[in-house]
């Protein structure tokens, strides 16, 4: 909707907002003085003497009032760490590495040493750690190891109201714990919402937070957005339209220091949301839902909240995950709002109008384990020994499509036999911290010869975006980009970058002058070593299949056979499976070939305006026949036939209907 500039003026003045007393806390109180404010603190002994009590206890408390940081120091301080860990999980990388570089500051230590931080691929502990904060996958992955998680003395599983996917394993310890509440000061948050519904929520959050800028009284701003790419854009426009207003009104403009934050933002980028703006200027962090509840900015006055965010969801009926922008629920809006209430008064701009929020969106979000693809857990479930997938305690059960849909496609990738037990080859793939088709793209890599090469497309998947791609040098980037094209094959691509990466010495000045991102590849070459680690200890020797790179299409075929897809116009094609449409993005290598190849397989369908097949690789279509029997079937020496639709339903219906037998079966065995 449009703004009126001068209403936000009143408004603001109207909630008479004190920004200024707020601004210089931090840098005015030391880090001691900063802990003993927050809201815990004062309720630091009656707290601990419950934990004393009580073998399980939960927590509750406003955002901000000091649960993730402080909880762990106390336990520390109060002796828990004397003879073991005190472990924290967190549902979010960006929170787990951030809150740990926090803690390290408040106890003077280095990270790494007293305090530390693990997450996948990257293990920042030491011999002397004895607050840890991780992931939550990360402490799953160490139930593998150690089922009774013998070094740790203490967990804390923060943000456990999030039911992420990889704590609802852990429910049953919920039952009949005390409860604990933290009492928290907030202040008022004035909603201000939109009068129509807002076209392009991305100009919106930019109009708005210039006229916040402009007409409002001093205060840090906090933009929600839903990804990296929007953030950047934010950014970019919002940057664009301060500079044109600085050179038109020249004399007094204060500053705006606009700060991006999302999860593959490189950590020291990161840490700058925290820092104050230098010489008063006013700040403007631009995030998505990761500052709805894991990160706290102190001084925020203001909100826009776009009112959408990402999520992974997962379609059992197309089997398929695919990221997609949803309308938040109620309970994260008002969290949303609630951020700018945390030291003093402010103001919540929502980009949606006040009907969209009463009625179009959900009261709270869907639990994670709810909608996304369930491969993961059932493989590590089923290695912990939980054979009962369908009758397992979950908190909130997952649909039970998604369950079928998840054993399903493991069972296609070998990793579950028949009855749906563990396979040699699952066994395999559940030791790498990998989703189930990359694990099997190794382990095939192994058998074909060409693991040295598979490894390092495994890596590079692994990680962010190597390419570089500024918005205003973009056809140099685009072109530098299209001279790594290997046109067979995107896979095969981001190995050939890697491969000539590796022929110039690993060079930062290379990778700048490729517009390809060091740290990325850095991080890329650092997960391979890390796999390589895993391969050692199963035994798989890393080989190389030299340049004949097709062997490589073919391992890389194998594992995905849920995503093949089958041409039908130029850049166009339809999923074998389903029948789904999906599309050649742009920028892929395989418009290199000068033609569309029949078949393609892809690593993931990205939802923007059309279904686009993100990572693709022309492959021969005997391959899919000779590796995917149950589904592909080659009539003539190259022509595949379409009836492996049918075939692929009946045996899903046929295992579908075993599943329903062993879960009746079951169900009279628990009434006997
Ligand atoms: P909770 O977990 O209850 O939401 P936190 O322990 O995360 O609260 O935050 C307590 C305080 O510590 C907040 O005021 C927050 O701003 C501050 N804080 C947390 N992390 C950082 C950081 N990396 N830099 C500066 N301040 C931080
Ligand atoms: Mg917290």
């Amino acid at each position: 909707g449009e703004i009126d500039f001068n209403e936000d003026a009143k408004f603001a003045e109207h909630m008479q907002l004190k920004g200024e007393a707020v601004s210089d806390f931090a840098k005015s109180k030391t880090l001691l003085q900063q802990r003993q404010y927050l809201s815990i603190y004062s309720q630091r002994d009656e707290l601990m003497q419950v934990i004393r009590e009580n073998q399980v206890i939960v927590i509750v408390g406003e955002t901000g009032s000091g649960k993730t940081t402080q909880l762990t120091q106390y336990l520390y301080e109060d002796g828990y760490a004397t003879n073991g860990i005190v472990g924290c999980t967190q549902p979010r990388r960006v929170a787990a590495m951030s809150v740990a570089k926090r803690v390290s500051e408040e106890m003077e230590t280095d990270l790494c040493d007293k305090v530390g931080y693990a997450i996948r691929f990257e293990n920042v502990t030491g011999p002397n750690t004895k607050i840890k904060y991780m992931t939550d996958g990360v402490l799953l992955r160490e139930t593998l190891k150690d089922s009774d998680l013998v070094k740790y003395s203490v967990i804390v599983m923060d943000e456990a109201h999030e039911r992420s996917l990889n704590t609802d394993k852990f429910s049953n310890f919920f039952g009949g714990a005390p409860l604990f509440e933290i009492k928290g000061r907030t202040f008022d948050v004035k909603v201000s919402y939109s009068k129509s519904p807002c076209e392009d929520y991305v100009e919106g959050a930019v109009k708005q937070a210039m006229s916040i800028h402009i007409t409002c009284p001093p205060g840090d701003i906090l933009i929600f957005m839903t990804g990296q790419e929007e953030i950047e854009a934010t950014c970019f426009a919002l940057q664009e339209r301060m500079d044109q207003h600085v050179s038109t009104v020249k004399k007094g403009v204060p500053k705006l220091l606009i700060l991006p934050i999302y999860s593959q933002l490189p950590a020291d980028l990161q840490a700058k949301i925290f820092q104050k703006a230098e010489g008063g200027a006013q700040k403007c962090v631009v995030a998505t839902n990761i500052a709805e509840t894991s990160l706290t900015v102190d001084g925020i006055l203001y909100v826009i909240d776009s009112g959408y965010s990402k999520m992974k969801v997962f379609n059992p009926r197309m089997g398929m995950d695919a990221l997609q922008v949803f309308p938040v629920s109620q309970a994260a809006a008002k969290q949303r709002a609630g951020r700018a209430g945390r030291t003093g008064p402010g103001i919540c701009y929502r980009l949606y109008t006040e009907s969209a929020f009463e009625n179009e969106m959900l009261p709270s979000p869907v639990p994670e384990i709810q909608r996304t693809n369930l491969g993961n857990v059932v493989l590590l479930l089923k290695s912990l020994k939980i054979e009962d997938m369908l009758d397992f305690d979950f908190m909130d059960p997952p649909p039970q499509d998604n369950i079928l849909s998840s054993m399903y496609q493991l069972w296609v990738l070998g990793a579950l036999d028949d009855v749906g037990s563990l396979t040699e080859r699952g066994r395999k793939m559940v030791e790498f911290p990998l989703d189930p088709p990359l694990a099997k793209m190794l382990l095939i890599g192994g058998e074909l010869g060409c693991l040295n090469e598979v490894l390092i497309i495994v890596s590079m998947l692994s990680v962010a975006n190597v390419f570089f791609r500024p918005k205003d040098r973009a056809e140099e980037s685009d072109a530098a980009r299209e001279k790594f094209f290997v046109p067979e094959s995107d896979h095969l691509t981001l190995l050939n970058v890697y491969q000539q990466w590796k022929a110039n010495q690993y060079r930062v000045d290379w990778c700048n002058d490729h517009y390809l991102h060091v740290k990325i590849l850095r991080k890329a070459r650092e997960v391979r070593s890390q796999l390589l680690d895993i391969l050692k200890t199963l035994k798989i020797p890393l080989t190389t299949c030299g340049l004949d790179w097709d062997v490589v299409r073919k391992a890389i075929c194998s594992s995905y056979f849920h995503n093949a897809a089958i041409l039908k116009g130029i850049g166009e094609y339809v999923n074998c499976r389903n029948g789904m449409p999906c599309y050649l993005p742009q920028n892929s290598a395989l418009y290199g070939l000068g033609y569309s190849p029949d078949y393609a397989v892809y690593h993931e369908l990205i939802l923007t305006t059309k279904e686009y097949m993100q990572c693709a690789t022309a492959v021969e279509p005997q391959w899919l026949a000779e590796m995917g029997l149950m589904f592909f079937s080659v009539k003539d020496s190259d022509s595949l036939m379409l009836d492996h639709q049918k075939k692929q339903k009946d045996e899903k219906t046929a295992m579908e209907e075993e599943m329903e037998n062993l879960r009746e079966e079951q169900a009279e065995m628990e009434k006997i």
